[in-house]
């Protein structure tokens, strides 16, 4: 078979989907998988992120780890530098790694329970010292808690965790405010009672007395002698009642009820703040509101008795309109968030569908959403998918609700991400934490490699938005950890041995279709194509998706991928998986703009101001020129560095030749090239008669090449002015009246 058929096979392939013929293998059931994963194929051989450690012992309770860095931590301690250490560092890697195929292995656990367990398998027969050495170690470790890897279900046990730590800071900072009111005004009523008639009946001096000392004493005696004038109550009654119900609201508050009242018959119960569904959660928070708007109308009552600052006349009247309309945002504050993890099936479900309404109208309350499947069906029954728009959007869109703050990641990045997320869970008002943790893909994949492709191939980048970070867009939104973020797609050096066992290099990209072949369930977009048939026809997917569309020509994209021997591999792709790739991309320029990177509005003032700065350069260069003609009288003539271009001509070799300025028609088309900031408008009306040079500025080459309607309305639509439509050169064609009139302008 010759290669025109060869390739004929791949172009039907590409453009149909359908595999006909040799030489365009279907890939289900090869286990190919991207060729840069190649080094990832057993995740336990490598020192990563995970496993994390969700510490709730120690000094640092509350927080993330991730094994490695405790490991690193430990070794930090107590292994000496150099050589003398180097046998207890092999020890301690070699646990950190058991701990790691414990995980894989299905086991989980405590740190401390899991150090134990791998302690034992790493007992050589000729080294018993190890297991000793590592039990000691383990007595050394200054934090435990339960250690999770990147599987599906990480992300809601992290973020449950990152919340827990944050109400703990929070009610710590609540109790010490109540415990201390409550002593104030538990002190006002017990001063108040030693000075009543009660306070000084015998009964009462008895109690108050040392036990050694109450026989001695005649306590009806002294209570006759020191009561006498006492009042019955020294506290006014609506005082009184004041305090006291200030005091039981803060008692038997139940938004963090006091631990030391657990053990008490009947204590405060206290209210649940975890959901998983955000209807639940806001009913909660509408039901609770008019008791919290009690407590801190109790605070506020007992912050003015205690400093003693409370009148009646000012504040009874305040106090007595006191509701949930006149919380503040620093009251709220000061209460516990509510958690919505909602289930990564239940996303589109009903009780949830208030979910922007909730996160808009700024309650406290932090969502975790996990994204299910990037790759949708199009539309039923076409077999056909789409790239998961409305999943990729979701956060986007909350970030236009204005106070909520969001955080997109994979689950991959999660622990990259950890400061974020700890400042979204402190952050007052609503937050949304968007994870894609690998749900929805089919394939061999670990969750984790699957959740970092979403990432790498721009499927599910990365970004958070804190809306009081700054007042631009700048300040609050962050491409965050996005490999290259100024890149379409990464680019990773991707190393191998060639046909004649070559060591290669390879600057290998990772595009949306590197994340696609992950997914077992769209294996009929690609076709492997055998060594032997690779020709010069297959480009990369990155290269192919960066050229125009009209220059594509017959040239067929493909995907480096490795099968489980290692043995590279090309992988081309179909039409339709293209077509998607590109719309994913689309959706990264948009976001690459939001972070601030190729900012069209900044580009385009760019190029303006260059433009101006060009022109004004011009004008120097061409005022000096005269001079110097006019000063030598042999001289020929006036030049021009950046003289007008005309139709057809070379504008690039004009800007360096510095050629004599030409006598310009009046009446032919022209554009002023040196102030063209490139902005594509004329090019999208006629891109024949419309060209840039290599500076990426527009001449016109032939204005044949279009009408003369294309040169007006080019003119009116170009951002300065600098196009020229001259006469039409067509008599007859239809409209040139108001056409002329309208170019009046632009002469
Ligand atoms: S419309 Fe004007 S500014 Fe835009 S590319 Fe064309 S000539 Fe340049």
């Amino acid at each position: 078979m010759d290669m025109a058929a060869r390739h004929h096979e791949q172009r039907l392939f590409f453009s149909t989907g359908t595999r006909h013929g040799e030489g365009v293998d279907a890939i289900e059931g090869l286990g190919l998988w991207p060729a840069v994963f190649a080094r990832y194929r057993d995740l336990t051989r490598l020192r990563y992120d995970f496993p994390l450690v969700l510490v709730d012992r120690g000094p640092v309770a509350g927080t993330l780890r991730s094994l490695s860095s405790v490991v690193d931590e430990v070794l930090q301690e107590i292994a000496p530098r150099g050589i003398g250490g180097e046998r207890l560092r092999k020890h301690v890697l070699r646990l950190e790694r058991e701990i790691r195929v414990l995980l894989a292995g299905g086991s989980g656990g405590r740190l401390a329970e899991l150090w134990a367990e791998a302690t034992p398998r790493l007992a050589a027969p000729g080294d018993p010292s190890a297991e000793g050495v590592l039990t000691h170690i383990a007595e050394k470790l200054q934090l435990d808690g339960e250690v999770v890897d990147c599987d599906r279900a990480m992300p809601a046990r992290v973020l449950t965790h990152l919340w827990e730590g944050a109400q703990h800071r929070k009610a710590k900072a609540f109790r010490t405010t109540i415990d201390r009111l409550v002593i104030k005004l538990s002190d006002i009523l017990r001063a108040a009672f030693i000075h009543s008639q009660a306070g000084q009946g015998a009964d009462a001096l008895r109690a108050s007395l040392g036990g050694g000392h109450r026989d001695t004493f005649d306590f009806n005696a002294m209570s006759r002698l020191v009561a006498r004038n006492v009042p019955k109550d020294e506290l006014p009654a609506a005082r009184r009642r004041r305090i006291e119900g200030a005091l039981a609201v803060l008692q038997s508050q139940r938004f963090f009820p006091d631990p030391r009242l657990a053990d008490r018959p009947d204590p405060p119960e206290s209210y649940a703040f975890r959901y998983d569904n955000c209807a639940a959660a806001a009913a909660a928070y509408r039901e609770r509101l008019p008791r919290l708007a009690e407590v801190v109308k109790a605070i506020s009552i007992a912050e003015l008795e205690a400093d003693g600052a409370y009148v009646d006349t000012r504040h009874d009247a305040f106090f007595a309109n006191f509701d949930e309309r006149a919380l503040s945002a620093d009251d709220i504050a000061l209460f516990p968030d509510y958690l919505v993890c909602v289930p990564p099936d239940r996303a589109d479900a009903p009780e949830n569908a208030g979910m922007m309404d909730m996160l808009s109208a700024g309650l406290p309350v932090k969502v975790l959403i996990e994204a299910t499947d990037l790759l949708e069906e199009a539309s039923v029954g076409t077999g056909h998918f789409a790239f998961g728009v409305r999943q990729v959007r979701l956060a986007n869109t909350a970030t236009g609700l204005g106070g909520v703050f969001v955080v997109q990641t994979a689950s991959s990045n999660l622990y990259a991400l950890r400061e974020r997320c700890a400042q979204a869970f402190a952050h007052r008002g609503a937050g949304l934490v968007s994870v894609y943790a690998g749900a929805g893909a089919v394939g061999e994949l670990p969750p984790y490699l699957t959740a970092a492709a979403a990432m790498e191939s721009r499927a599910f980048p990365a970004f958070t938005y804190d809306p009081y970070a700054g007042d631009n867009q700048a300040a609050r939104f962050a491409l965050a950890d996005n490999p290259q973020p100024e890149a379409d797609w990464p680019v990773t050096p991707f190393e191998y041995a060639d046909e004649t066992l070559q060591r290669v290099i390879e600057e290998t990209p990772f595009t949306v279709a590197d994340f696609v072949l992950c997914d077992a369930r769209y294996a009929g977009h690609f076709a492997r194509v055998p060594r032997e048939r690779w020709n010069d026809a297959m480009i990369p997917a990155d290269e192919w998706l960066a050229r125009d569309p009209k220059s594509v020509g017959d040239a067929i994209p493909y995907v480096l991928a490795v099968d489980p021997d290692n043995t590279l591999q090309r992988v081309i792709l179909d039409t339709r998986l293209m077509q998607i790739a590109a719309r994913c991309r689309t959706f990264w320029h948009r976001l690459q703009e939001q972070g601030g990177v190729h900012n069209s509005h900044a580009e385009i003032l760019l190029a303006r101001e260059k433009a101006k700065w060009e022109q004004a350069r011009a004008k120097e260069l061409e005022n000096l020129t005269a001079a110097a003609v006019a000063s030598a009288p042999a001289a020929a003539g006036p030049v021009a560095e950046t003289a007008p271009v005309a139709a057809g001509s070379a504008p690039a070799a004009a800007a360096d030749a510095v050629p004599a300025a030409p006598e310009r028609n009046p009446d032919e088309a022209w554009i002023e090239t040196a102030r063209c900031p490139s902005c594509n408008e004329c090019q999208n009306i006629n891109d024949k008669v419309f060209k840039y040079n290599e500076n990426k500025q527009a001449y016109i080459t032939d204005v044949k090449l279009g009408t003369y309607r294309q040169l007006v309305e080019a003119a009116e639509a170009c951002q300065v002015s600098i196009i020229h439509p001259g006469k039409p050169w067509n008599p007859n064609e239809p409209g040139l009246e108001e056409l002329i009139a309208r170019a009046e302008a632009f002469k």
